[in-house]
């Protein structure tokens, strides 16, 4: 029996092999992430943020605090509970929009809601005794769990909203970092940590015309609830006249469109690539469960999920949803020798994105719409769904589905979207296309730290970036960062930015105790992390560059012969390894006290 006839798949895997190659070349553009265009200039109305009440006016600030935390998202939250358990009271939490909640804050889309099981995406769960009302709780709750977070830990007393950091630059002399804003503050700052997230710089589409288009438009993390009536939680009222349009078909469109049809005169999906959408079988937490639970339970879970994303098989399987299905359905219980693993890992591959498109054929009725909403890649190539009302959504008759096949929309006229040659007249565009991630790091924090010696940030991550666990830099002592630079990422990257934050806080009670006036980390424990990220990179490479164009593998453009963008320095990578690894090497130190060890201080 070939390992290939384990493996329920309705063609041969050459021929799904070939399929999926011909549809990934058809995505291939030169211009790869550089197509995008940034909500600046002309686009800055964009941006602007809709949802301040009352615009704060206050008198510059000038202060010096032991800590400076750039951001008030989950990294930021974090950060600063952190701080506070570990006795570190003196802070601010800079953050640019209006309130706690980063990503919460800005997606208040219809339909927003977490799509990593609820009891395992909030952090600090144990901490606070909360618990969500559903298995994947909606946006306005998230939402309300940032500020619970702020109230339950003190940070309101610590936060300058509606400021963004505009610059920080190292005082060699007073061995601080001088932190400067748009509100004209000047922050000094023993320590500094960005947590300024992953996927908050907005994008918009790079397509001709799109700054001649006389309708309304916004941006999906901009929601205009004045022009579409309605809020998060209620019916969008003034649509039913209406002629929308939504560009992208990303894990946040999958979430909106539902709701966007059910509201609109006529709604058009403009459609480059269809998701992989799966069920998602949410429900209401039982609260007989609820009061069973006992204390630690929150990690308990986050683990069973991590453990399950790593490929670790926990039995049980809390969580037991579509997430921990694809990694537990990876092919080894078919293999037979390991050299079958590569194979049937693939093979299971294809036998659970058949079984998508598969879903897709017995849902929806129109069989060319049916057709054109069929992803074909690998199941990690672009995030999985899970949505049990987007797909239903296209039988809808006031629902057309507008696909592209590949090639992204035409061009933007004056009065609505051109798909090959044919104009989509339309009242209301909504961007629906992302967000960047792998751009300069410093172009999407909005400024670029300068260090000792006159060193920027930019200019330290293009030399090759020299840290511990990505948390801190030699060259760039005192300055921290809770991001994917040499870091972790995972489906819940909450988990990865907890760990950090924990880290980080660990690492400076410690430097505090010492009296420290600089740290970072030592010439060898640098390199060692730079070999550890180089040496992890593999199979996350190798995966990657099979994949259709997206955020995951800088969108194909400009790559060498690996499929990596030209620009890409393994060693600045993620960590490509096991989620859980990475939480274990994080752990691992900080138990040992590898701080004794691996980082140098001064004391002058
Ligand atoms: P994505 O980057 O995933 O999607 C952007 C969409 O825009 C894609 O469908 C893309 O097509 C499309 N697009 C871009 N340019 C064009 C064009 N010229 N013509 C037509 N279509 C175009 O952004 P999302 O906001 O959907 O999701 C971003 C991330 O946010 C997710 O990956 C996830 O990590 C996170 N998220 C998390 C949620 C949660 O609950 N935790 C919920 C929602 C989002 P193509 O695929 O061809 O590039």
């Amino acid at each position: 029996m070939s390992l290939e006839s384990k493996f329920k798949l309705s063609m041969p895997a050459d021929v799904l092999r070939a399929k999926y190659e011909e549809e990934r070349t058809k995505r291939i553009r030169p211009d790869g992430a550089s197509q995008y265009q940034e909500l600046k200039g002309r686009f800055a109305d964009l941006d602007e943020d809709p949802y301040i009440t009352e615009k704060i006016v206050r008198d510059p600030i000038v202060t010096e605090h032991e800590v400076v935390i750039l951001g008030g998202g989950f990294g930021g939250l974090c950060q600063g509970a952190h701080l506070v358990k570990q006795g570190i009271e003196d802070f601010v939490i800079v953050e640019r929009a209006g309130d706690f909640g980063g990503t919460w804050y800005w997606n208040r889309y219809p339909g927003c809601m977490c799509d990593v099981e609820s009891y395992c995406y909030l952090p600090l769960l144990d901490d606070t005794g909360y618990v969500p009302s559903a298995k994947y709780a909606k946006a306005p709750e998230i939402f309300a769990y940032c500020q619970m977070l702020g109230r339950h830990f003190g940070l309101y007393d610590r936060a300058l909203f509606q400021t963004q950091v505009t610059g920080a630059e190292w005082d060699e002399a007073a061995k601080r970092w001088i932190v400067t804003t748009d509100r004209g503050d000047r922050l000094a700052a023993r320590y500094l940590i960005m947590a300024g997230g992953i996927l908050h710089k907005a994008k918009l589409p790079g397509v001709p015309g799109i700054e001649t288009y006389k309708g309304h438009a916004f941006h999906t993390s901009r929601w205009d609830y004045d022009y579409t009536g309605g809020s998060p939680d209620s019916f969008m009222d003034k649509l039913g006249d209406k002629k929308v349009g939504i560009v992208g078909t990303g894990a946040t469109a999958i979430q909106a469109v539902p709701h966007l049809a059910e509201a609109a005169g006529h709604l058009y999906v403009f459609q480059r690539t269809p998701s992989a959408v799966g069920p998602r079988n949410n429900r209401d937490t039982d609260p007989e469960w609820a009061a069973s639970l006992k204390p630690g339970w929150a990690f308990e879970r986050e683990e069973n999920f991590t453990a399950n994303i790593s490929g670790r098989m926990p039995e049980p399987d809390l969580i037991d949803d579509g997430w921990t299905h694809i990694h537990r359905r990876n092919g080894a219980e078919r293999a037979e020798c390991p050299e079958d693993l590569a194979l049937a890992r693939e093979l299971a591959d294809f036998e659970r994105m058949e079984e998508v498109r598969a879903g897709i054929e017995e849902i929806v009725k129109d069989k060319a719409t049916a057709e054109a909403l069929k992803p074909w890649f690998g199941h990690m190539c672009k995030r999985p769904c899970f949505h049990d009302e987007y797909l239903p959504t296209f039988n809808r008759p006031n629902v057309t589905l507008v696909d592209t096949k590949g090639m992204g929309v035409d061009r933007i006229s004056e009065n609505g979207v051109v798909v090959e040659g044919k104009e989509y007249e339309l009242d209301l565009l909504i961007f629906s296309t992302g967000f960047e991630v792998t751009t300069d790091y410093t172009r999407r924090m909005g400024f670029d730290p300068v260090g000792p010696g006159g060193l920027s940030f930019s200019q330290h991550i293009e030399n090759g970036l020299e840290t511990i666990h990505g948390l801190v830099g030699r060259k760039f002592p005192n300055l921290f960062t809770i991001s994917t630079l040499q870091g972790g990422a995972m489906p819940n990257y909450v988990t990865c930015a907890h760990e950090d934050a924990i880290n980080i806080a660990h690492i400076l009670r410690w430097a505090i105790a010492k009296g420290a006036t600089t740290v970072q980390p030592t010439q060898q424990a640098a390199d060692a992390w730079a070999a550890t990220i180089e040496g992890s990179l593999g199979p996350f490479i190798e995966y990657n560059a099979r994949c259709t164009p997206s955020y995951f593998n800088n969108e194909l453009g400009a790559t060498d012969e690996n499929g990596q963008p030209k620009t890409w320095m393994p060693r600045n990578s993620v960590y490509g390894g096991p989620c859980d690894e990475f939480l274990a090497f994080l752990r691992e130190w900080r138990a040992s006290n590898g701080e004794e060890r691996d980082l140098e201080i001064t004391t002058d």
